[in-house]
């Protein structure tokens, strides 16, 4: 089947992936809940959460959201969150060049071993520390252009693209329709 979409209410399976403190859970969290808490926990493991979105014409889109953990540790378990993920969120910090590193091994584990459809987003968090920054827009166009990815620079702390990011995947849901 076609993964449980129908006309009217679509589900897609997200899952967030990047090196830890990059902001994925702020990211969900914003997306989700509309705040962003400074002081918010490391994730363990993985944690779920979702959010419907219901478009003009009474479609909704469901999005069932896997915010992995980034340490080491759990790297063996990330296949269980992107295996049957029809988006994958690569997130990075655009003030750590180390965290642009990790996000290009995402997307070269995703390309070897996610499902052959899935739709990855490359994602440059922390927009709001341009001062700081150390990795070019550019650099982030460049890869995710090469990698047939969406791009996009996002603030969990101001809430700058958070809505736009997942825009992108209502988009791509809905244009999948029969
Ligand atoms: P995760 O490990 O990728 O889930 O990262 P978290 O969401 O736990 O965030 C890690 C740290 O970065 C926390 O201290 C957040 O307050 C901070 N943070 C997250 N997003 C942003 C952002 O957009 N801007 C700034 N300035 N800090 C952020
Ligand atoms: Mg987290």
């Amino acid at each position: 089947n076609d993964g449980g979409h129908d006309a009217k209410n679509l589900r897609v399976k997200l899952v967030l992936l990047g090196d830890s403190g990059v902001g994925k859970s702020c990211i969900v969290l914003r997306f989700v809940r509309g705040q962003f808490d400074p002081t918010s926990k490391v994730t363990v493991g993985a944690s779920f959460l979702s959010q419907t979105i219901a478009l003009q014409d009474s479609t909704t889109v469901k999005f069932e959201i896997w915010d992995t953990a980034g340490q080491e540790r759990y790297a063996a378990l990330a296949p269980l969150y992107y295996r049957g993920a029809a988006v994958a969120v690569v997130v990075y910090d655009i003030t750590s060049p180390d965290s642009f590193s990790k996000a290009q091994y995402w997307v070269k584990e995703l390309q070897k071993h996610g499902s052959p459809d899935i739709v990855m987003a490359l994602v440059g968090n922390k927009a709001d520390l341009n001062e700081k920054r150390e990795v070019a827009v550019q650099d982030g166009i460049d890869y995710a252009e090469k990698n047939s990815m969406f791009f996009i620079e996002t603030s969990a702390k101001t809430a700058d693209n958070i809505n736009e990011l997942f825009e992108d995947f209502v988009d791509y849901a809905t244009s999948r329709l029969p």
